[in-house]
């Protein structure tokens, strides 16, 4: 079985000596747009492609504002402190997450509160946020608190596992009848739908990522998207030092961050943005030869949730035991084909370790048996 697995994968990715996970695709403008930058001499924070990439991505999203920042995990930071979390108080999201979730949340001086994976997705159960919220939770005022250890519930953030839209509405309908922000971490969706509508907009403010192994990339890169004009104006003001506009005088009102998006890495994302449909449309092709190829067997391709269009960012499959898992992954990465087990749950991690955690049922079955295969974008033979 492993064997077909090899030489299935070789033969989407025929070009290539060792298949990756995820390579980008710099086939568009990239290089033009960045000597264009380098002509004109607007390399940093300030340049016409910053704008653009804003714009691009409003139009391709949906969203009424996008803000661009460094890197995903600043703009996470960013989109918590404009939804008012603060220090000392706690923040919902989920175990099986990438790092930076939980790490942003320790920026602002929040601490997390776990919640258990879905059945039917990776991401967030809407289940399990409740039992936690119904058994902890106390609405005093117009903010959520929690009743044991007294802090402010400010904020829940899911994710978007592999670019797989989580069951956003139940989370959003949960959220508002508790009173708590709602910070969407789509930096792996780009592309991905919920019910039609764009994944990142259903909360307060969603965050997209650039980084090297992303559907698009500009080298680093994030956005937050939003439809408040008063967040988004939030950021800006925020993520460029927080100076007030003034031709001359340096008068910065608050504490600010060094977080807008250079030109250079703009321009590039502008070039990538180009592509994003193309992109979406191959990675749709390629996921869908997967689920072909595991449709019989014990290995079970993770497909995209009812109503949802994932963008297929990650491929993934599940095995039946962590046994199969390891023998898969030190099989195909012998072999030529990169592949690689999901992230370990936050709760394992030394800084993560002591925080409150609901059970983790989903979760620990998935940390051990959830394999993702090969996912770059595929180029013609
Ligand atoms: C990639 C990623 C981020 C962080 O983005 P960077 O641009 O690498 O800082 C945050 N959350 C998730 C879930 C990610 O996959």
């Amino acid at each position: 079985m492993y064997k077909n697995i090899v030489e299935f994968v070789k033969d989407l990715y025929p070009s290539k000596e060792f298949i990756p996970l995820h390579a980008p695709v710099f086939q568009g403008n990239e290089k033009k747009y960045l000597n264009d930058c380098i002509d004109s001499t607007f390399v940093s924070s300030v340049g016409e492609y910053v704008n653009k990439f804003e714009k691009m991505m409003c139009d391709y999203t949906k969203a009424k504002y996008a803000v661009a920042t460094t890197n995903g995990t600043s703009a996470l930071h960013t989109a918590l402190m404009i939804v008012g979390v603060e220090p000392g108080t706690e923040v919902l999201s989920q175990a099986l997450t990438f790092v930076a979730t939980a790490n942003a949340i320790s920026y602002v001086g929040a601490t997390p509160i776990f919640i258990d994976s879905a059945v039917n997705n990776l991401g967030m159960c809407p289940e399990s946020l409740e039992e936690f919220l119904n058994a902890n939770a106390q609405i005093i005022g117009e903010q959520a608190f929690n009743k044991i250890s007294k802090k402010r519930i400010s904020a829940c953030v899911p994710m978007h596992v592999f670019g797989n839209p989580v069951d956003i509405n139940s989370i959003q309908k949960i959220c508002k009848k508790f009173k708590i922000p709602l910070v969407e971490d789509a930096a792996e969706s780009l592309g991905s739908y919920y019910h039609n509508e764009h994944t990142g907009l259903k909360g307060d403010v969603g965050i997209l990522s650039f980084n090297g192994n992303k559907v698009v990339t500009c080298g680093g890169g994030g956005m937050i998207i939003t439809n408040n004009e008063q967040l988004a104006k939030k950021a800006k003001h925020i993520t460029t030092t927080a100076k007030q506009p003034h031709k001359w005088e340096f008068y910065h009102d608050e504490v600010g961050y060094n977080y807008r998006l250079p030109n250079i890495n703009a321009a590039m994302a502008c070039a990538q943005m180009e592509q994003l449909e193309g992109f979406i449309i191959n990675k749709r092709q390629t996921a869908d030869a997967y689920r072909k190829f595991f449709s019989n067997g014990n290995i079970k391709f993770v497909d995209e949730s009812k109503d949802c269009q994932s963008n297929f960012w990650l491929n993934a499959v599940e095995v039946e035991s962590k046994e199969a898992r390891d023998e898969l992954l030190e099989y195909t990465n012998k072999n030529g084909v990169m592949t690689r087990p999901i992230w370990r749950l936050m709760t394992e991690l030394p800084a993560f370790a002591h925080s409150l955690k609901m059970p983790m049922k989903n979760a620990e079955k998935y940390v051990n048996t959830i394999v993702n295969l090969p996912s770059s974008v595929r180029l013609p033979k």
